[in-house]
């Protein structure tokens, strides 16, 4: 068995993985910003707590972490979200437990988890979008995950899809990510329900906090047409986010994943007509299989493959 773990910006989610990437349990904690070494302290104790009398049957540790990652040597080099810079916590997280510890970047690892056990196994190649508070990309080609130089992520949210569009997280303006995020999918659906006071999106969230990356779907699919106009705009945004990225790799396909992708067909066969509208193109689109756990999974992946 292996244990992975997902490091995110609020919450920290450890799982006990099988082989065949069932989850038998699952554990998590909420982030407190401190002393970097510390954080990765408080998390070798955590997973220690968590394996209890089962460390002999324990494989290795895998952590899937945002930011740039050196797979290599096991640090990661800066993480925004967490405010690490050149942290080595594999080597801390491994002097705690005793377990080898290997770590990868969070969306690869979500393209892994499908590459190994999901959407992708039957595929030579696929780009993998994870939906979420940001954009993140993972592809894959010859059915092994393209890491670049040192292992470090492809940035495919930060690329330009809008000139001096809205301002991104990054700092730079008209990213994909700051079009087709869940956040932005978020923003764009509070623009909204604020314009229209008898939109069915207030039935799904009754105060503007509540709206989620849901809300615009669902009141779209009840005919609502500011729900309509948000999910439309949402969607062509990402087919031709889509357009752009197939204009590289060309793979056979494209998964979705992430919070939004929680919509499934009705969110990907959207996006294969937008595509088709705009680009005159067939390009497969599908949804991701293992969504929130991807994480987990695909950390677990790093000692399966
Ligand atoms: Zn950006």
């Amino acid at each position: 068995m292996i244990i992975g773990v997902d490091i995110g910006g609020t919450s920290i989610k450890v799982g006990l993985v099988k082989k065949d990437g069932t989850i038998i349990k699952k554990e998590s904690y909420k982030v407190v910003n401190n002393n970097q070494e510390k954080m990765a302290e408080e998390l070798g104790n955590f997973i220690l707590k968590f394996i209890g009398d089962d460390l002999s049957a324990i494989q290795g540790i895998g952590l899937a972490c945002p930011g740039i990652i050196d797979r290599q040597n096991g640090i990661c080099h800066t993480s925004p979200n967490l405010f690490w810079h050149e942290l080595h916590i594999c080597e801390i997280v491994q002097n705690i437990c005793k377990k080898e510890v290997r770590i990868i970047n969070d969306a690869n690892a979500a393209a892994l988890a499908e590459l190994v056990l999901g959407a992708g196994k039957d595929f030579n190649s696929f780009v993998m979008l994870t939906l979420g508070t940001g954009v993140g990309g993972g592809i894959v080609i010859n059915h092994e995950l393209f890491e670049g130089k040192d292992d470090s992520e492809t940035e495919l949210g930060h690329w330009t899809l809008v000139e001096n569009g809205e301002p991104c997280n990054c700092g730079k303006k008209g990213c994909i990510e700051a079009y087709c995020s869940a956040s932005a999918l978020i923003r764009e659906t509070k623009i909204a329900m604020e314009q229209n006071s008898s939109s069915l999106m207030w039935d799904f969230a009754d105060m503007l906090v509540k709206a989620n990356g849901q809300t615009a779907f669902e009141a779209a699919k009840l005919g609502d047409k500011s729900a309509l106009e948000v999910i439309n705009n949402y969607v062509t945004n990402l087919a031709r986010s889509i357009i752009k990225i197939n204009d590289v790799y060309h793979p056979e396909v494209f998964l979705l994943g992430g919070g939004v992708s929680l919509q499934k067909e009705h969110l990907t066969h959207k996006v294969e007509e937008a595509i088709m509208n705009i680009g005159n193109q067939k390009i497969r689109v599908l949804p991701s299989k293992l969504n929130n756990d991807s994480g987990i999974v695909g950390a677990a992946c790093l000692f399966l493959k």
